[in-house]
């Protein structure tokens, strides 16, 4: 049984989990299957940052040896997964199996990833051959215009990646009436609504499917190909329990997400909240109309980046926001990240709000590198950095690492100007001034349900150049 030997394992050679066990009072023998599972305490991406390396990865692992994910993306938590290459192998196996279930494609085939982040793309490169398959992944950062312009001399089968990205492209690629012919568009990363579903399909003229994958196990689930509310999962990656407090929420009802990822035995992920929300909508052995059998889910809710506006209407994806804070983080220490944890609010004015968990002492340094970094993005959008040492636990328990307050601008709303009242020269000096300072209660609650009436009424811009 996969998970009775992960956790016998992972007791043996990884400290941390050994530790949390003890502090639980479960001995490894006491898991002898999922039954079992609840026994052991659940853990979060923060049990990462507050321990040493070397503490949470097999102890015979040497991370030179490893492949490495970067946590893309709008969690606001940087975190390196370390996998063995063999363990890798096993990950994109199984997102290729996921891919067919939805499509036939003749291998080999060409998969377009769109959205990945400077610091990812250094690690693996802007194209890559799997032997399967063939991966030429797009930067978030470059500008739009280019991304298009590889996109179609890729030929693509598959195109993938977030959807606030995808859609850009997508809307750049219908201006300039391109041609792209995939097979299958996957999104992933983010939730997908059905205004971008409609948008993409009309644009590529094909499936256009959402997959719930995580940097922590891979692929997730993939969406049915009979019901696009439903999403079947990978019960070879992981476990996946939906609970509410430490009870597991019965099928129907929507709940925290809580991952055992079976395949990674470096970093084990056992019993890991991953921030998102859900709901069991099959119990195990229910047989979908589709035929799969096992579990299924339904993401009622879930961790949703959303776009921030440049002072002149135009849209950023929250992708490109988490690559300009990466960027700026390892400015500071190329050898780790100086931001723990971030959060940027775009206000009801414009101005951008970072609030930061520093991970290093030089924090005049790291907010000059985030003001600059955001500034690739408008130069005319004021930054205002805030060092805090924790981020308030929201009621619902999830955080938005990334959103908007602000209206789309329309052409009746007054813009932000270069002589708005916040010079971008002087906000950091004000950041500085607030340096360490106490949490401040969320004045954000409630904002989530105005943001969701909010979205619907959002027009279609242009992205960003970065030039
Ligand atoms: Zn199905």
């Amino acid at each position: 049984m996969a998970l009775r030997r992960l956790v016998n394992d992972a007791y043996a050679h990884v400290r941390t989990f050994r530790e949390r066990m003890r502090a639980a009072g479960v001995h490894p023998g006491a898991i002898t299957g999922v039954a079992d599972i609840e026994r052991i305490p659940l853990m979060d991406r923060r049990a990462f940052a507050s321990t040493n390396r070397p503490d949470y990865l097999r102890a015979d692992t040497d991370p030179a040896l490893c492949r490495r994910v970067q946590t893309s993306g709008t969690t606001g938590m940087p975190l390196d997964i370390f996998m063995s290459p063999g363990e890798s192998l096993y990950r994109k196996l199984l997102l290729l199996r996921a891919i067919r279930k939805n499509t036939t494609l003749p291998l080999p085939f060409t998969i377009v990833e769109v959205g990945t982040g400077e610091v990812a793309l250094s690690r693996r490169g802007a194209t890559q051959s799997l032997g399967f398959a063939r991966v030429v992944r797009i930067p978030r950062l470059m500008p739009v215009v280019e991304q298009v312009e590889r996109v179609i001399a890729s030929c693509p089968d598959v195109v993938t990646g977030p959807p606030s990205c995808i859609e850009i492209l997508a809307d750049e690629l219908a201006e300039r009436k391109g041609t792209v012919a995939p097979r299958l568009v996957i999104s992933r990363g983010e939730m997908l609504r059905a205004a971008t579903r409609d948008r993409l399909r009309e644009v590529f003229q094909c499936s256009v499917v959402d997959y719930y994958n995580c940097d922590e196990v891979g692929n997730v689930a993939w969406q049915c190909p009979r019901d696009t509310a439903i999403m079947h999962v990978n019960t070879d990656a992981c476990i996946v329990e939906v609970l509410a407090g430490e009870r597991r929420c019965p099928p129907g009802v929507s709940g925290r997400v809580v991952l055992t990822n079976l395949y990674n035995w470096t970093m084990p992920f056992i019993r890991y909240e991953l921030g998102d929300r859900a709901a069991l909508v099959h119990e195990s052995g229910t047989a979908c109309s589709c035929g799969h059998r096992g579990a299924s889910l339904s993401l009622l809710e879930g961790r949703e980046g959303d776009y921030l506006w440049t002072s002149d209407g135009r849209r950023i994806s929250p992708r490109s926001v988490d690559s300009l804070i990466a960027i700026a983080s390892l400015c500071v220490d190329s050898n780790r990240y100086a931001v723990r944890r971030y959060q940027v609010v775009q206000q009801e004015d414009g101005r951008l709000h970072v609030r930061v968990i520093p991970e290093t002492e030089n924090l005049k340094l790291l907010a000059e590198r985030i003001e600059a970094s955001l500034g690739r993005l408008d130069a005319k959008l004021p930054v205002d950095i805030e060092f805090v040492d924790a981020f308030p636990v929201e009621p619902s328990g999830k955080f938005c690492a990334i959103y908007s307050k602000q209206h789309p601008p329309h052409q009746d709303q007054p813009r932000l100007t270069a002589g708005s009242k916040s010079a971008r020269g002087v906000s950091s000096v004000t950041a500085l001034r607030g340096l360490r300072c106490s949490v401040r209660r969320a004045s954000d609650r409630g904002d989530s349900e105005k943001r969701e009436s909010e979205r619907e009424n959002r027009t279609r811009h242009g992205d960003v150049p970065f030039d």
